[in-house]
């Protein structure tokens, strides 16, 4: 297809069946930025309400920057992929304190931010500043693979070399970002991966997927998601002093998932035990006295994120308070229930609280 009349039925198309967006009524690259960051992996209805909340709360990246660490994970929290918001967090304060709020005004600039790759980069270059630069994700490389026919692995590294070139080439001179924004719109609305709908599409003449009729295989992905099982044996230790209940949590550290959230102690194993086979292999069960009551074991609980699948239970153990400041304990933080309200969470334990504690 002629690159003047791809870029001309993109731009048409969009302007007729955009969606009405917060994030593009603003150049603004903060809010530009924002949005990008909150919509990777994250569906347009699901992130919403995270964008609106953001910019509620931290208005300015200045407000980000200064806001503590706990409450932009609490705000996160639901969306998943927490190092998002960590690197969120980081490339906030970077801008205050290294540009003095001024925010990097170019796609090479944008580069130095945490957590912003090309992709990032790219589309806050071209929506906020108009760069001319092209933004390849997921909905651009379908849509290319089918309209121009291309069977190159989209997760292999010619794959991507050859997609980039191709959309370099197709970038109209003017109005690149209503462009770039139109072909990630069009991917998610119109050549869609399941039921693409061709029937009323203005680049159907031209379409090398519709006209061989070749839209299943296109675009082409080798890669396979490897999923790994993970067995979650949580252990909630917990006390009631003057009617209030504490429950033993832990900050999570380095690179496993949920980094930063708090979760409970957390025993993993190789398979799903009760607590009995749990105490026969575990360090816990030989500080167990008389007084430590275990008091109940919950059902397993499936959660599933993009490459994992966890399988966990909850055993309670009630100890007396006279025994949670011994050395055992020193990784825990006792917490009432109206403190661990506002700590942030897996979505997994948070629901876990809300059954049977709230
Ligand atoms: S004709 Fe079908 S496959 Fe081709 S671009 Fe349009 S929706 Fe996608």
């Amino acid at each position: 297809m002629d690159k003047h009349l791809f870029a001309d039925n993109i731009l048409n198309w969009y302007a007729k069946n955009k969606r009405d967006l917060p994030w593009r009524h603003t150049k603004d690259p903060y809010f530009i930025w924002l949005s990008e960051v909150i919509l990777q992996q994250t569906r347009v209805k699901q992130g919403l309400p995270y964008y609106e909340k953001f910019v509620e709360t931290y208005p300015t990246v200045k407000d980000l920057a200064e806001a503590d660490e706990q409450s932009v994970l609490r705000l996160w929290q639901g969306l998943g992929y927490y190092s998002r918001a960590r690197n969120l967090h980081a490339a906030a304060k970077f801008v205050h304190q290294e540009l003095a709020d001024k925010f990097p005004a170019s796609y090479q600039e944008l580069l130095k931010m945490k957590g912003v790759g090309k992709y990032t980069a790219s589309a806050i270059a071209s929506f906020a500043y108009n760069e001319k630069v092209e933004v390849v994700d997921g909905n651009v490389f379908r849509v290319l693979a089918r309209v121009f026919g291309i069977a190159t692995d989209i997760a292999s590294h010619q794959g991507a070399k050859e997609f980039d070139a191709l959309a370099k080439s197709l970038l109209p001179d003017e109005q690149t970002d209503e462009y770039n924004q139109g072909m990630m719109e069009f991917g998610a609305l119109q050549c869609t991966p399941q039921k693409p709908n061709c029937m009323y599409c203005p680049m159907q003449s031209g379409c090398v997927a519709f006209q061989q009729g070749k839209q299943k295989e296109l675009p082409v992905k080798i890669k396979k998601l490897k999923i790994k099982n993970r067995y979650f044996h949580y252990l909630i230790f917990e006390y009631q002093k003057n009617d209030e209940v504490f429950l033993g949590m832990k900050q999570r550290v380095g690179k496993d998932i949920w980094s930063g959230l708090y979760d409970f102690w957390l025993e993993e194993k190789s398979a799903l035990q009760n607590t009995e086979a749990l105490m026969g292999e575990s360090d816990w069960a030989k500080e167990l006295t008389e007084e430590w009551v275990i008091s109940k074991e919950s059902v397993a609980y499936k959660h599933i994120l993009t490459h994992q699948r966890i399988q966990a239970t909850f055993h309670h153990i009630q100890v007396p308070v006279s025994q949670t400041d011994q050395e055992f304990f020193k990784d825990l933080h006792f917490f009432k229930l109206d403190e661990i309200v506002d700590l942030p969470k897996p979505v997994l334990i948070d629901n876990y609280l809300n059954k049977n504690f709230f």
